[in-house]
């Protein structure tokens, strides 16, 4: 097992910001994994698995942890009759375009989701009425103790949430798919993806939704929108002209610009919605958001 000090997480999240983790590891089998869970435990440092970090801001000052990525069999993805079995770390893309080869639909909703496996489930990710707990049949979690199966009610899946605890970290995932035809897939792939583009900064570094959307009719986007945010700018970190439930790297961002950005939207909902909006982001590190009062 080779563990690096200092690795930057500015190059393991989407949004391009944070500082160094103070261990990081990649783990290519559940043996791997296991170790560096019990590494980490030994040590009396908290360990947390990281995917491909596109919903993640992690302090500048860095992170206190250890941080793990799966590779080698633990990011891999295959097709086992109507079941897809993947790794926890298996990007989402790799594990629709087994899918859609072997003819089988089910994941599409996720085609603009950059995430992975792992990341999925602790999500509970999800876009246009799919989420995992819809397609998840068990995930194989793991401990410093060793690993078990969790079906769904036992992940405690809602919206955009697991009852997963740090420490604990997907290993696998076999996703229950069904039958349906090549061109079938590849046509929703295509307009779920043109939708995307036409309403979201697709090309930008960003860490996706920051806010959950809130009970009720108005989503966070369309209420931060009507705060006048779309384009406000602190430091590097601007909040997207495209989606005002976005912020984008428009350079040299910092992860307190875009806190400080979410501080502010926050405080604004809750002036002109009444609303209480409730971070979506995963925030790793010494990282808080001031409370409203
Ligand atoms: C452009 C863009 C569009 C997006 N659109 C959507 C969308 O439509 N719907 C949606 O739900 N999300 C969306 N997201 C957010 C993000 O892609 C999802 O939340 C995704 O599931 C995160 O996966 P990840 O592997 O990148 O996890 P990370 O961002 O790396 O981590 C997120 C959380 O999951 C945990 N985690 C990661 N891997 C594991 C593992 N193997 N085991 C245990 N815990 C793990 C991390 O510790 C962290 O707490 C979008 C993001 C971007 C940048």
């Amino acid at each position: 097992m080779k563990v690096e000090e200092g690795v930057s997480l500015s190059r393991l999240t989407t949004i391009g910001t944070g500082g160094p983790a103070c261990a990081f590891v990649r783990a290519g089998s559940l043996g791997e994994l296991e170790a560096a869970l019990a590494w980490a435990r030994a040590r009396g440092l908290p360990a947390v698995a990281i995917g491909l970090g596109s919903n993640v801001l992690a302090a500048d000052a860095g992170v206190e942890a250890l941080v793990v990525r799966l590779d080698g069999e633990l990011a891999a993805a295959a097709v086992e009759g109507e079941r897809l079995v993947a790794g926890g770390g298996a990007p989402n893309a790799v594990c629709l375009h087994r899918a859609r080869a072997a003819g089988l639909g089910g994941f599409e909703f996720a085609c603009a989701i950059p995430g992975t496996a792992g990341g999925g489930v602790w999500m509970n990710a999800g876009a246009y009425g799919g989420d995992w707990d819809a397609i998840l049949v068990r995930a194989l979690v793991a401990t410093a103790d060793g690993s078990g199966w969790l079906t769904p009610p036992e992940l405690g899946l809602s919206y955009r949430h697991s009852g997963l605890t740090r420490d604990q970290v997907v290993a696998r995932v076999e996703y229950r798919l069904e039958r349906r035809s090549v061109d079938e897939i590849k046509h929703r792939v295509a307009e779920l993806t043109a939708q995307r583009k036409a309403t979201q900064p697709t090309n930008k570094r960003t860490f996706g939704s920051v806010f959950k959307n809130p009970d009720g009719a108005v989503g966070a986007g369309r209420m931060l929108e009507g705060c006048g945010l779309k384009g406000h700018r602190i430091g590097g970190a601007v909040i997207s002209p495209r989606h005002a439930n976005f912020i984008e790297n428009a350079g040299g961002a910092t992860s307190a610009d875009a806190l400080a950005l979410m501080a502010e939207a926050r405080r604004r909902a809750r002036e002109q919605y009444g609303v209480e909006l409730e971070h979506e982001v995963v925030l790793l590190g010494e990282l808080e958001l001031p409370p409203l009062d």
